[in-house]
């Protein structure tokens, strides 16, 4: 039976009654644990290719992957092997090895380009690199910035495909057995992951996520009731997996806990309306992990049609707001069966906090609309005044800055003492976020104070473009903030300072070679005279907000 707690509130710290049981044990040991019966299902599948891995295939190709990462290419526990894949039957693959060798999972946007993957390269000290074949170019020029050389493990994503030179076939090594005993399994204190997020402020940093952590908010999101169901002889749980798995999100929420339903995620490598639309009319999805760009599609899109929808039963949004209009919208396409959920979290809290799942729905009704529900299991978060470090509580209906703490919350930042302790209030992790509960104790966000503009649900850190821009021969300074966007959510723009006259459109390409596409800078580019700094020299791009949404 489903059961809501409500939940309590002392001293207005905000925690969960429902205390869940944490198992002490690796990412991999644990997945290992809840797969067993479902050995001859296919756990991941290219929709396009259809390259596939069953659950027994996918347990033996990363336990022999693991070997070869110890014995073949020498690598030792908490070494850093960077991701840099789309998303692909391969890749849980690749992530089940490095776990189960001890060793550290990076994963790299797949969109990246080379310049942004050699940042993370040096910043991660990564030892080896698994890419695709597309992306492979890109990789090879990364690694001849570094002064030594890297293996470079490709896997080939479509039949007929020549390996690179000088890479390493992926699909020889995962199925060659290596002779030697079962390795050590990492503690669950150890660091499992090393995403990258802007955090508050500044360049993108490397975030430490331990076993721990990640299995804590496996076990946190889906107790103590689970949005998805055990697969059994006559049901599978079947889902796009568009949502980018290097990405928090993409990767503990979709990934690892569509495993431990024994599920099968249809991997698309990139989002294209094409592709995804055959997989709604060619499979049963029953559940699909979305971003609000992807709602807004499904909805829109007279392409979609309702019936493609009669075996979906959940959606889960999050990453950016989905807004209550647009929940209705697709509700009123999707049909009544379908429970439109939302979550709320970050990359640096493994990433859930909070959710509103559909025994929430049903208790607090329309309350709950453009919420992202109740704090998970085993967490406690209290509301503070922006700015303020006494950390006092607000209560109910009172807005501030998002504080949490849990077993879900990172270790830290890597090789980043100042940006740890700074993103840390005795204990609590700042989230960045403006946010309130209500009476229900239901919680909403309302803003961000944080500088982190997110496009399509994807990071773009100011500081990052910014530097880019001073680069620029005749720029002298340069901010950069999101402004709202009907389809993006936000999108980039830029205010510089020039030395020198110059073209805007010369200026955006510039910045266009270098990086990403999401984080070009589509918002506009506008000349000042002088930013708006305070007194430390610190850029004020709240001012610079508030004013282009004045004008506009
Ligand atoms: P990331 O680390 O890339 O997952 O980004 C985390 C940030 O995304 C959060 O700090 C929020 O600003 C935003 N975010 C994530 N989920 C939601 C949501 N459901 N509603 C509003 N903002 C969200």
């Amino acid at each position: 039976s489903l059961s809501v707690n409500r939940l309590n509130i002392k001293d207005n710290i905000l925690y969960n009654p429902y205390k869940a049981t944490i198992p002490k044990l690796s990412i991999s040991e644990y997945i290992y644990s809840k797969i067993e019966s479902y050995c001859d299902l296919t756990a991941f599948e290219c929709p396009i290719t259809h390259r596939k891995f069953t659950y027994g295939e996918l347990r033996k190709t990363s336990r022999n992957l693991s070997k070869a990462f110890r014995k073949k290419f020498g690598l030792s526990k908490g070494d850093v092997v960077l991701i840099y894949l789309v998303n692909c039957p391969e890749f849980p693959v690749a992530c089940l090895g490095c776990f189960e060798a001890g060793l550290v999972a990076s994963t790299v946007n797949s969109l990246y380009t080379s310049e942004e993957v050699l940042r993370q390269l040096k910043d991660s000290s990564a030892k080896l690199i698994i890419t695709s074949y597309d992306l492979h170019e890109n990789a090879a020029k990364a690694v001849s910035q570094l002064p030594t050389k890297l293996p470079i493990i490709c896997v080939k994503t479509k039949a007929g495909q020549l390996l690179p030179r000088g890479a390493i076939d992926f699909t020889e090594i995962i199925n060659s057995t290596i002779d030697i005993p079962d390795l050590e399994l990492p503690s669950p204190d150890d660091l499992a992951i090393l995403p990258y997020s802007s955090g508050t402020t500044g360049l993108p940093k490397g975030v430490r996520l331990s076993h721990s952590n990640i299995v804590s908010n496996m076990v946190q999101t889906d107790e103590p009731n689970s949005m998805l169901q055990s697969a059994n002889a006559n049901f599978q749980e079947i889902s796009p997996g568009v949502l980018p798995m290097f990405h928090i999100y993409g990767f503990t929420i979709t990934t690892l806990n569509l495993m431990l339903k024994g599920a099968k995620a249809l991997t698309l490598p990139r989002f294209h309306p094409d592709t995804f639309i055959d997989c709604l009319r060619q499979y049963a999805i029953s559940v699909i992990f979305a971003a609000p760009p992807l709602i807004l599609f499904m909805t829109h899109s007279p392409e979609i049609k309702k019936e493609y929808f009669k075996h979906l039963r959940t959606v889960l949004s999050g990453a950016a707001p989905l807004g209550a209009k647009d929940e209705e919208q697709f509700r009123n396409k999707a049909g009544e069966q379908v429970a439109i959920l939302q979550g709320y979290g970050l990359t640096e809290t493994s990433p859930v906090i909070s959710m509103c799942k559909r025994e929430i729905q049903e208790k607090f009704g329309d309350a709950t609309k453009g919420s992202i529900g109740l704090v998970v299991p085993n967490t406690e978060i209290k509301i503070v005044e922006v700015g303020s470090n006494n950390g006092i509580a607000l209560g109910p209906n009172e807005q501030g800055e998002l504080l949490v703490k849990g077993p879900q919350v990172m270790q830290g930042y890597h090789n980043n003492e100042e940006a740890t302790k700074s993103t840390f209030l005795d204990g609590w992790f700042r989230t960045g976020d403006m946010a309130y509960y209500d009476q229900n104790e239901l919680i909403f966000i309302t803003d961000r104070v944080k500088e982190l503009i997110k496009v399509k649900g994807f990071q773009v850190a100011p500081a990052e473009l910014e530097e880019l821009l001073r680069q620029h021969p005749h720029i002298a300074d340069a901010a950069v903030i999101g402004i709202p966007d009907e389809i993006s959510g936000e999108i980039p723009r830029a205010y510089v300072k020039i030395k020198e006259k110059l073209n805007p459109e010369d200026v955006y390409n510039f910045v266009a070679q270098k990086v990403a596409k999401y984080k070009r800078l589509d918002g506009g580019i506008e000349v000042v005279e002088e930013l708006p700094k305070n007194s430390a020299g610190k850029i004020l791009r709240r001012q610079l907000k508030q004013r282009y949404l004045d004008e506009n």
